[in-house]
């Protein structure tokens, strides 16, 4: 793996760009260029029902009004399909993985089985050491991983801790459904591999899948990336993020007329600390940041910080300055007339699947 630090954010466009995936992208930022790394961005639209173009339209737009640039184009994942069939292939010829043939009903009698048992359901192994040759004629079968069946899968996670999973609770997942199409766990980390992604800085909801990844890593030899989970953030009153809260899109900031930099500031202290500094430039932020400094606890949104963090940004800046901003935000606010949206916003312009030459 070379030194130099490659993070990607890679949100999957099934709506607009919420506070929560705000923050996840500003901390992969803020490490690649804390770091003098790159930050990638990976669209992962592999479900086709619940993607949609115009959802991969408002991140692209959300992240470039804050400025949260990109290295290179956006990749999308669905693209990706034919190489993410080709490892999944490659791990049958070297024995890491097989075909499996189970109807639905025998996996719904599999699952029953273990509930009985008061265990989680788990795909039992049936096909894992059948010839190939027992195969159903003209069947296509999906291709199962063989995860370890002994000993634990470790994730050290630079939030988090050394995160140990008992391989016994790992089951054969699939990979690659029998309609060829690859499973999100699989195509995850064929495109972190081939993108030469170093640091994986995403939601500690996927803390989990870090684990299953950590199997096709190892199957394939590939070396783990850096993984960190950061908390996810609550509303006020310890809930879960909702819509009451301000899980809102960041257009919907935008039109409020927050500025960028107070929504980052207040993003960036959702988690992370800097000794007792509450206000920080962007600058600041660059070289104050690092990864392994956010706490573990989930973060708590507070609507009133953000309202006073954005009074203070706005009046360190100059009159000058502030009446730019008040003008290119004009079609954006509240209530303002509802004005074609600019195609080109912040540091980046956003075309979608790419920028025309
Ligand atoms: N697409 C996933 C999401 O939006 C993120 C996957 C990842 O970061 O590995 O939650």
């Amino acid at each position: 793996m070379s030194d130099k630090v490659v993070t990607r954010f890679a949100p999957s466009p099934t709506g607009y760009l919420h506070i929560g995936g705000a923050r996840t992208a500003l901390f992969n930022w803020l490490y690649a260029k804390h770091t003098d790394g790159t930050m990638l961005l990976r669209i992962e639209d592999t479900d086709r029902e619940r993607s949609n173009d115009a959802a991969t339209a408002a991140i692209l737009d959300g992240l470039s009004w804050l400025g949260l640039s990109w290295d290179g184009e956006a990749v999308s994942q669905f693209e990706r399909a034919p190489r993410h069939r080709e490892v999944a292939e490659e791990l049958v010829r070297m024995g890491k993985a097989y075909y499996s043939y189970e109807t639905p009903a025998e996996l719904e009698a599999m699952r029953e089985a273990a509930r009985a048992k008061g265990l989680p359901p788990r795909y039992d192994g049936r096909w894992r050491d059948r010839d190939p040759s027992e195969a159903p004629a003209g069947a296509k079968g999906a291709i199962r991983i063989k995860a370890p069946t002994a000993g634990e899968t470790v994730v050290h996670d630079r939030v988090q801790g050394e995160v140990r999973f008992p391989n016994k609770d790992l089951d054969d997942f699939i990979i690659l459904r029998s309609d060829g199409n690859p499973t999100y766990m699989h195509a995850v980390v064929v495109d972190d591999h081939d993108m030469g992604v170093t640091h994986i800085i995403r939601g500690d909801d996927h803390l989990t899948n870090a684990a299953r990844q950590t199997v096709i890593y190892d199957a394939m030899g590939w070396d783990v990336p850096s993984m960190s989970h950061i908390p996810l953030i609550h509303g006020a009153d310890g809930a879960k993020l909702s819509k009451r809260h301000g899980a809102l899109g960041v257009e919907a900031y935008r039109a409020m007329g927050y500025l960028p930099e107070a929504l980052l500031n207040y993003l960036a202290r959702l988690g992370w600390s800097h000794g007792d500094d509450e206000i920080m430039s962007i600058k600041d932020m660059i070289s104050w940041f690092d990864i392994g400094d956010v706490n573990k606890g989930a973060a708590r949104f507070d609507f009133a910080k953000l309202e006073a963090l954005n009074g203070v940004h706005m009046r360190r800046m100059s009159d000058a300055e502030l009446f730019d901003i008040f003008i290119a935000t004009l079609p954006y606010l509240e209530g303002g007339r509802r004005w074609p949206r600019a195609s080109t916003t912040g540091t980046r312009r956003s075309c979608w699947p790419r920028c025309p030459a």
